[in-house]
């Protein structure tokens, strides 16, 4: 057998070997088992950023919490000199806007306690949510997983089995004309067609019969087109 068909034969190999990688890759198990993986990280991440968000609530309750006090402690102060015997009308009518003025600051920040403290109550909640799918995910997860775990061998082994028929073809093969396979199999695939008339059976695309004529006796030659390495029709090779 010629080198070119040597190589057509390593070809077919070759192809069924990408088939079953694609197929791999493409299995639904795996594919679902993807999304499952996608989906929790989402939801891990999500209950990161929960937890950073109650984080920061809890600093600032705590802060509100110190500014409450200090507000209770200035207020304290201004009626004890609101009390004391020798204070004056107009000291006093100023003791009383501060106290208003101490007032408004504390029921702003009461107010802003009390939503922080629902936003927190929220999140508590979605937090509970989010435990509760995580699990579930993880259960299927986890079951798809030893299913695929199984398909994987099967599939790998099978893999091993092609690869090692396409080692065997390969086999003779000159290491220059594997070199230009696998460079026209970068942008074509498969990389060999066939004559077909007087068309490259890779693209369809008309050849000069000079071209033609050169295939058959077997030079080699590559489609203008789509870049294939053109082997002669069948009936004339081999012979
Ligand atoms: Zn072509």
């Amino acid at each position: 057998m010629d080198q070119l068909e040597m190589l057509w034969e390593y070809q077919k190999e070759d192809i069924a070997v990408d088939k079953l990688k694609n197929d791999i890759k493409r299995s639904p198990t795996r594919q679902k088992l993807v999304k499952y993986r996608e989906a929790l990280l989402e939801q891990k991440e999500t209950s990161e950023q929960i937890t950073n968000e109650i984080s920061a609530m809890t600093d600032r309750l705590d802060a509100l919490s110190d500014a409450i006090k200090m507000i209770d402690e200035q207020a304290a102060a201004l009626k004890n000199k609101a009390d004391a015997e020798n204070t004056v009308s107009e000291d006093v009518s100023r003791l009383i806007s501060e106290a208003k003025r101490l007032q408004n600051n504390l029921s702003g920040y009461e107010q802003e306690a009390k939503h922080i403290r629902k936003d927190a109550a929220d999140r508590d909640r979605m937090q509970r949510d989010i435990k509760v799918r995580f699990a579930k995910y993880k259960a299927e997860y986890e079951k798809l997983k030893s299913i695929y775990d199984v398909e994987f061998k099967e599939s790998n082994e099978k893999l091993e089995t092609l690869k090692n028929k396409a080692a065997e073809k390969a086999k003779g093969i000159s290491p220059e004309l594997m070199d230009k396979y696998r460079n026209i199999k970068l942008h074509s695939v498969p990389p060999l067609a066939r004559l077909v008339g007087n068309q490259c059976g890779g693209c369809n695309m008309s050849l000069p019969s000079a071209v033609s004529r050169s295939i058959k006796a077997g030079q080699l030659i590559e489609c203008e087109t789509c870049g294939r390495l053109i082997l002669p029709p069948l009936e004339s090779s081999a012979l």
